[in-house]
């Protein structure tokens, strides 16, 4: 199938741009042909949206309005659930039976909601003397315009987690999907002007990083935020100084899962394979380095090592498929340098470190679980985006503390111990934005998910992230 931009409320034929054929990674084989937008489509995108926001037609809304909107989008994405799912599982190469409405859709579904009762929250801001003779008020506005650029793993996620605060804040948006994976997120396009938010507050352009860059660059957007890579994070951190727009980054993770002696080994492997398979590792927040206290290394390591090897690797529709490819052959070939660099640089590939011998075409690799890596190699301190683990070993607490710090990331950790005290001392100790206790990866629409460090700044979810597309005004009035 191929598909347009959407731009202004209607399916519109590229400018000036090329087009891009979409795969299914689980075959190598095109399921659909999308539009690879010039800086001319950005152009007319962004003027839609600065129409839009300018004229008044969402910013101007009172907050019950918005939220109606962005309900009715929830229960339609209810209706149409499998639907979502098929498209997303299909695009992506996830396991169907982790999209579905038993996984992801019912979380997407009730991040809109949340976003839709947040639109409505006042934040306790009031009106005050503060002066003698004046009474001031605090206006919490809509940032303007936003550009929105999401990645390739969760794609409609990502998109929710973008165009929900945003829209609950009155901003309006042209929102930019990863070149291999925008199909859900065109369907969701139109999913917002059947729950009747006006044409031009939402504006889709696909497109690759040079479409990105164009959107960065347009004088119209007042804010830029992106979920990607570090590196990427970066680049447009330097594009958007040159008009001192607001960024807001979510970007890449190196999470630690800190194991003491005290722990139930069985529970703690289970959720050790889980989260770092899950998605295919493709997830900024994965279990990636694992850090057991030397008593109980051995039995940890057994118990991973018999979890990842049991890990059903297959086609997102098969029976039972418990993990699926890897998003492109890019991917993959990045994954397996990695994991050859580190064999060369003395480490052991205890499991995987290839591609699994039943599946031959499409990006499939391994569960991967690697020992005896340096602390300061790379396989330890870069993201590599796979299902790969690396496990070593700590003696005490404040050793426990250095190593899981010792990155340049700060997304997310997690500490595994019965005893509750040094639960808390670690978790204040680590410089990470999420720092879970006896779990690992669970999240909720209430609560902030964002970076410390070079994870970068903003949160999404929360009523913080829609606090991240306001800004603030003070009306101050002389009453005497
Ligand atoms: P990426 O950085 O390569 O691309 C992300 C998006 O940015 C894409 O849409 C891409 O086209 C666009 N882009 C790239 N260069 C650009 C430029 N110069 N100007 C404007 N746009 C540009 O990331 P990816 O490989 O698609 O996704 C994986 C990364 O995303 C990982 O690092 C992962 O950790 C991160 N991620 C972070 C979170 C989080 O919440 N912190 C969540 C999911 C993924």
């Amino acid at each position: 199938m191929k598909h347009k931009l959407w731009i202004n409320g209607a399916w519109v034929d590229s400018r000036d741009g090329g087009t891009m054929a979409i795969e299914n990674p689980a075959t190598g084989e095109t399921i659909a042909e999308v539009v690879n937008a010039s800086a001319a489509d950005v152009d007319a995108a962004v003027n839609a949206a600065h129409t839009a926001f300018y004229d008044g037609r969402w910013s101007r809304l009172t907050p019950s309005e918005r939220s109606l909107a962005l309900w009715r989008l929830a229960d339609l994405l209810q209706a149409r659930a499998e639907d979502f799912a098929r498209a997303e599982s299909e695009n992506t190469g996830k396991p169907y039976q982790f999209v579905s409405l038993g996984a992801d859709m019912p979380f997407a579904i009730d991040n809109v909601r949340f976003f839709a009762s947040a639109a409505r929250d006042t934040h306790g801001y009031s009106a005050g003397e503060y002066a003698k003779g004046f009474t001031s008020m605090y206006r919490r506005e809509p940032v303007g315009v936003v550009g929105q650029i999401t990645p390739w793993n969760y794609p409609l996620m990502m998109a929710i987690w973008k165009i929900g605060p945003a829209l609950a804040a009155g901003c309006t948006v042209v929102l930019k999907p990863a070149p291999g994976t925008p199909l859900t997120t065109l369907m969701l396009a139109e999913l917002c002007a059947e729950a009747g938010i006006p044409a031009g507050v939402l504006n889709i352009v696909t497109g690759g990083n040079e479409t990105g860059q164009a959107l960065v660059e347009h004088p119209f957007v007042r804010m830029v935020s992106l979920t990607g890579s570090t590196g990427t994070g970066k680049k447009i951190m330097r594009t958007a100084s040159e008009s001192l727009k607001r960024v807001h980054l979510e970007l890449g993770g190196k999470a630690p899962f800190i194991v003491f002696d005290d722990v139930d080994v069985e529970n703690v492997a289970a959720v050790a394979t889980l989260t770092s398979t899950f998605n295919t590792g493709q997830d900024c927040t994965a279990a990636t380095r694992v850090y057991v206290e030397k008593s109980q290394y051995s039995n940890v390591l057994e118990a991973i090592v018999e979890g990842m090897r049991g890990v059903k690797v297959g086609r997102q529709f098969d029976d039972g498929v418990q993990m699926g490819p890897l998003i492109s052959n890019t991917q993959r070939e990045r994954v397996q340098g990695f994991v050859e660099r580190a064999r060369a640089a003395g480490a052991q590939v205890v499991t995987g470190g290839g591609v699994p011998a039943d599946l031959d075409s499409g990006y499939f690799y391994a569960p991967t679980v690697i020992t005896d890596a340096d602390q300061k190699s790379e396989v330890i301190q870069s993201e590599i985006f796979g299902p790969v683990l690396t496990i070593s070993t700590f003696d005490g607490e404040s050793e426990a503390i250095q190593y899981g710090n010792d990155v340049l990331y700060g997304l997310a950790a997690s500490v595994w111990t019965k005893d509750i005290g040094r639960a808390m001392r670690i978790a204040r100790e680590l410089e990470f934005g999420t720092v879970w206790i006896n779990d690992h990866i669970p999240l909720t629409s209430e609560t902030p998910h964002g970076g410390f460090k070079q994870s970068g700044f903003g949160k999404d979810l929360s009523a913080e992230a829609v606090n991240d597309y306001r800004i603030t005004k003070h009306v101050m009035v002389k009453n005497g």
